[in-house]
């Protein structure tokens, strides 16, 4: 599957770097909810690991960016600082 992005060495070594990164943080792009079931929908998530954003995919509502006044999720502050 790498063989399609890299052609070079070079590339493999970074790509897979990048993607080992990836895994090991969790940070995925900003998402929030978009029902009210959820909680609040001024709050939005980045870490994969976050049970509350977890939730929001598991019931079908992620909604991809944040609302303008959004707040980072408690769980996904304390997962960043390895909580
Ligand atoms: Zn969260």
């Amino acid at each position: 599957m790498l063989s399609n992005v890299c052609s070079t060495r070079v590339q493999c070594d970074l790509l897979e770097r990048t993607n080992r990164t990836e895994v090991s943080v969790g940070l995925v792009n900003d998402f929030h909810t978009s029902s009210d079931e959820d909680g609040d929908k001024l709050v939005h998530h980045n870490q994969s690991e976050c049970g509350y954003g977890q939730e929001i995919i598991r019931n079908g509502h992620k909604v991809a960016g944040k609302l303008p006044g959004s707040a980072l999720c408690e769980r996904c502050k304390d997962i960043a600082a390895g909580k």
